[in-house]
């Protein structure tokens, strides 16, 4: 009712994070019907190789432009869809579309592996994970789903389940975000992993910050001891990506590298990529 309305809206708690349950809502069933029109899509990030100077895969990030609001990043509408029971929805779109997209990468002769965020919410959620590997197989894709170490530590036994189904079902699996959230060796020992991704907030510092760079150091030497390859996300600097590359790191993303670009504008960068890597050393270009 409207009192109960107002005295919502009072609260200064949930208007800062996401206004009103009520404007959510409705939030959420236009980003239903953005998905239909295409204002809601994907910008997909390039991940560097470091070692041999290719891009081998890249990350599907969710974009929406609003017609009213203008843009609106994932951080705010992720989670209005988490908190309102669309995270599923949202997730297969994005699923779907990365498949799509790659199918038309292949097409110009561009093959990356795709990959997905997928959400703390989803993690346990074994109807998403059958449906999700369904999907995957049926279109024959290389994909990565990326899921933080958070997540895993709330719902433990299932979800070691479900990314054990992902792995058999030939999906890497890579911990998002690696050193930001709840990191616990105990479950870094059991997620059945193949990528670990430090954190952009200790990339970002680590040209400047030497515990930064340290601690980017020794989180590229536990992952190798544990069988895992490194990404470094948040490369914004040649000095930043020079020094992971002296640090044995396996790959890199970031601004310096490439932004996260709609398809068109991906497929041309992979072209030119591709030109520059055969007239060149492929590492010669990052000098
Ligand atoms: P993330 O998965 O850790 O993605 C990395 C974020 O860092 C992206 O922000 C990307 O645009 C940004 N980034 C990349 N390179 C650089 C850099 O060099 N410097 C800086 N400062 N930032 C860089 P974005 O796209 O705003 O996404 C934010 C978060 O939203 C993502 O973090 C991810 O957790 C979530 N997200 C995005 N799309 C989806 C989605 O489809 N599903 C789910 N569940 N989450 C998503
Ligand atoms: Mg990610
Ligand atoms: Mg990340
Ligand atoms: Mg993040």
């Amino acid at each position: 009712d409207q009192a109960r309305d107002a005295g919502r809206k009072a609260s200064p708690f949930d208007q800062a994070a996401y206004g009103d349950p009520a404007s959510n809502l409705s939030l959420m069933s236009e980003m239903l019907e953005a998905v239909r029109t295409g204002a809601l899509f994907l910008n997909h990030q390039p991940k560097l190789d470091l070692r041999t100077g290719a891009i081998t895969g890249a990350e599907a990030l969710a974009r929406w432009i609003h017609p009213t609001r203008g843009f609106l990043g994932p951080d705010l509408f992720v989670g209005m869809a988490e908190e309102t029971g669309h995270i599923r929805a949202l997730t297969d779109y994005v699923i779907d579309q990365a498949i799509a997209d790659q199918q038309a990468l292949r097409a110009a002769g561009h093959d990356l592996v795709m990959s997905v965020n997928i959400s703390g919410r989803l993690i346990d959620d074994l109807g998403f994970a059958r449906q999700a590997i369904a999907r995957v197989s049926e279109a024959g894709a290389r994909m990565c789903f990326e899921i933080t170490e958070t997540a895993v530590v709330g719902n433990a036994a299932v979800a070691l389940q479900v990314l054990e189904q992902f792995k058999a079902a030939g999906i890497a699996v890579s911990i998002d975000d690696y050193g930001s959230g709840l990191s616990s060796l105990a479950y870094l020992k059991q997620i059945p992993a193949d990528e670990l991704k430090i954190d952009k907030a200790f990339v970002m510092g680590m040209d400047g910050e030497a515990k930064d760079a340290l601690l980017v150091k020794s989180t590229v030497d536990l992952a190798h001891s544990l069988g895992l390859k490194v990404v470094a996300e948040g490369v914004e600097s040649r000095e930043a990506l020079a020094m992971l590359q002296v640090m044995g790191c396996d790959i890199a993303q970031g601004y310096h590298i490439a932004k996260p670009m709609a398809l068109p504008a991906l497929t041309e960068f992979l072209t030119r990529w591709g030109a520059e890597d055969e007239a060149a050393d492929p590492r010669a270009k990052q000098a």
